[in-house]
């Protein structure tokens, strides 16, 4: 069997107490498929390790599933639970910091307790960045209450990771089509839409040195920089950008790999925004490890591509070596 390379992963979830999805979150799953991914979420030792291993993954960067502190109506309520969530993480995993890394949880709900959380995990508990997943009880990361939270990651150097999350508000298009909600498209067009909304609203304007990260290869994204730039051009708005869009995202914006499991997107994120900006990871585990890391071993791509993806972009975005 030929050596396997050896891989970083960047959005591999578990849960921590009080944080498990409720079933409203994922009525859209088939019960038997969500029962194997309850068992696994909150397990952070031998069972994924045996996985990670015969995947060839090193390392995992571990972050709170969705929807997480996130949906928290309560502000207090949510920023305890952060703590918690951190903490949990930090004491499952500390153990083995070669193999385990984290990416904060924090709630929005009450941004200086925020830039606070992010700080002391950074700091103190050397996470790696913070992931975000989707709009925090409605509002979206451009919103000009945030702009404290953007000044911490920058100071700090860390990249966020904008997950999707619950979709605050559906329109038309998706009303009676509840096939539509969730991984299968709804969160697409949420997350995708949250980025752009961060570019269009001159976050990276402000914030120069922030930097985002987005799954599930760019959430579309790398496939629409063309028509992006040609079609802001046009805008008043558009046109009052510093820079066209593509170019706001090839310099603020990675992306990774998982739930994508297909060359051509793959290959199309690596054109679109360089080598330097795809990272492997697998979104263990609600998507199949090793079918993942049997993909990116073959994918049809460069063996300096490969390395890049696998792990050396991972190491540089995450600053690990
Ligand atoms: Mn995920």
């Amino acid at each position: 069997m030929p050596e396997l390379i050896s891989k970083i992963a960047l959005e591999e979830h578990f849960s921590a107490p009080g944080l498990e999805p409720s079933i409203n979150d994922v009525a859209f799953f088939d019960p038997e498929v969500l029962a194997t991914i309850e068992a696994a979420l909150p397990e952070l030792a031998e069972q994924r390790l045996r996985v990670m291993d015969q995947a060839g993954i090193s390392m995992a960067v571990l972050s709170q599933t969705a929807p997480g502190v996130q949906a928290i109506g309560d502000a207090h309520h949510a920023v305890d639970l952060a703590h918690r969530a951190n903490d949990f993480l930090h004491t499952r995993t500390a153990f083995d910091p070669a193999r385990f890394r984290g990416f904060a949880c924090v709630a929005l709900q009450d941004v200086e307790a925020a830039c606070s959380e992010l700080k002391r995990c950074v700091q103190e508990l050397g996470f790696v960045g913070v992931l975000i997943n989707g709009a925090t009880n409605g509002t979206y990361l451009d919103e000009p209450q945030f702009a404290p939270f953007w000044h911490t990651l920058e100071q700090l150097d860390v990249p966020l990771y904008l997950h999707p999350g619950l979709v605050s508000e559906h329109t038309l298009a998706f009303r009676g089509h509840p096939e539509l909600e969730g991984a299968v498209w709804s969160w697409t067009c949420d997350t995708a839409t949250h980025m752009l909304r961060l570019v269009f609203a001159r976050v990276f304007e402000r914030h120069p040195r922030a930097r985002l990260i987005l799954g599930h290869m760019g959430e579309t994204l790398p496939y629409m920089l063309w028509r992006l730039d040609s079609r802001a051009a046009v805008t008043t708005l558009g046109r009052a950008l510093s820079q066209p869009p593509s170019e706001i995202l090839k310099r603020h914006l990675t992306v990774t790999t998982s739930g994508v499991c297909a060359d051509a997107p793959l290959r199309c994120a690596l054109e679109a925004l360089g080598d330097h900006a795809v990272m492997f990871s697998t979104d263990y585990p609600y998507e199949d490890i090793q079918l993942a890391a049997d993909w990116i071993e073959n994918a049809a791509i460069s063996e300096d591509q490969r390395i890049k993806v696998c792990r050396t972009n991972a190491q540089r975005v995450l600053r690990l070596a």
